[in-house]
């Protein structure tokens, strides 16, 4: 049997990168998966390549848009699909230091990476209420627990999701909801390619200092959420899982490599 042949997931950031990669595991894996993102074309790419026994619809929508969460709610309704899981992946990431940051941009990545997030949780757990639980999965970052270069904005953000991920376990729990989320490390997607590009030493420096001495890829990361929004994870909440070849374990070589 499928392993999330009883899952009905709304997927955020479904038009790319990690996004796209959860939504080819999920139907994959026999999901129903409302795919929703700004970009029309990158949900019409996803659609093209999903394969599985699983249903991919689309909502084209802006998560930051505070009407989002009731356009979602009518389009399952017209879909007659009662959801059961909701994957906060959309964000925005890259910045600078926080002495070059200024408040628009500050707020921008608030917006998109936290206040959004925050929302569309607030509206899953309030459509869940009384009917057995679901489950939210939130994609934070490895950015979430360390410092790594030039960030601010976005590390404060996904620290907050962490946050958020163990308060909203704390308190659902007796309902049956269970909170958690994945902390990719370096994936090679639309988000990282201009930087990787311009900025080539940083793939390098990470899989130099990575113990499984490689990048990731979105299907690393959609491996994990298949995992964690599946019932096989039923016992685990409140976890940011990190799935990032252990590149934030240790930055030094071994003996015989040094
Ligand atoms: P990506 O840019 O390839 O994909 C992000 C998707 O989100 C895009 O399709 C984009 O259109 C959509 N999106 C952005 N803003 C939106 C909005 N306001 N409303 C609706 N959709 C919106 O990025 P990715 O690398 O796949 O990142 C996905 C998530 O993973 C993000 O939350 C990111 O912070 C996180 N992450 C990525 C990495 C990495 O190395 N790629 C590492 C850690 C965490």
């Amino acid at each position: 049997m499928s392993r999330l042949s009883n899952k009905t997931i709304v997927l955020t950031g479904a038009g790319s990168g990690i996004g796209r990669g959860m939504a080819e595991g999920f139907i994959r894996e026999g999901a129903k998966v409302l795919g929703v993102d700004l970009s029309e074309a990158g949900l019409a790419e996803t659609a093209a390549g999903v394969v599985g026994s699983g249903q991919f619809e689309v909502l084209v929508g802006d998560v930051t848009e505070p009407k989002l969460p009731d356009a979602i709610q009518s389009r399952l309704s017209d879909l007659d699909w009662n959801w059961n899981v909701l994957c906060n992946n959309a964000g925005i990431g890259g910045g600078g230091m926080a002495g070059d940051c200024d408040d628009a941009t500050l707020n921008r990545y608030l917006d998109v990476n936290v206040t959004a997030l925050f929302r569309l949780s607030r509206a899953a757990v309030n459509a869940w209420k009384g009917k057995g639980g679901g489950v939210i999965l939130n994609t934070a970052s490895i950015y979430s627990f360390i410092g790594a270069t030039g960030s601010a904005a976005y590390s404060t953000t996904k620290a907050a999701v962490a946050g958020l991920t163990r308060q909203m376990a704390t308190d659902y729990g007796v309902e049956g909801i269970r909170v958690v989320a994945l902390a990719p490390g370096l994936i090679e997607t639309p988000l990282t390619a201009a930087r990787i590009r311009s900025e080539p030493w940083r793939r390098q420096i990470f899989i130099d200092q990575s113990p499984l001495r490689r990048v990731g890829t979105p299907a690393d990361i959609a491996n994990g959420a298949i995992f964690l929004v599946s019932d096989e994870a039923s016992f685990i909440t409140g976890e940011t899982l990190r799935i990032d070849g252990g590149w934030s374990l240790g930055r030094y070589p071994r003996p015989d490599e040094a």
